[in-house]
């Protein structure tokens, strides 16, 4: 039993290396969530042996970085279309 995690189209959902070493103080070393707006929506093209097809957001470095990891073949990318005040604005 498994549900997707719907991509979140207002925060790049990459993970990356946070700049900590091991010996910073009050650091974590590893790796932290982009907060970048995204741009892409990167869709995966093979289905996990669950049958579901996982998708997740990127904005243009994370994308950048995406495919110099999985190369251009694993997921298709579509920009995400917004306006400019897409993510400002909320209905009361
Ligand atoms: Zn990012």
């Amino acid at each position: 039993m498994s549900s997707l995690i719907p991509p979140d189209m207002n925060r790049c959902q990459a993970e990356k290396p946070n700049g900590h070493t091991f010996m910073t103080l009050g650091g974590r070393p590893g790796r932290e969530r982009c907060t970048d707006l995204p741009a892409w929506l990167a869709t995966e093209k093979e289905p996990a042996p669950d049958g579901q097809i996982g998708s997740m957001s990127l904005c243009d470095d994370c994308r950048a970085v995406f495919l110099k990891q999985v190369g251009p073949e694993y997921a298709v990318l579509s920009r995400i279309e917004r306006t400019e005040h897409d993510s400002a604005r909320k209905e009361a």
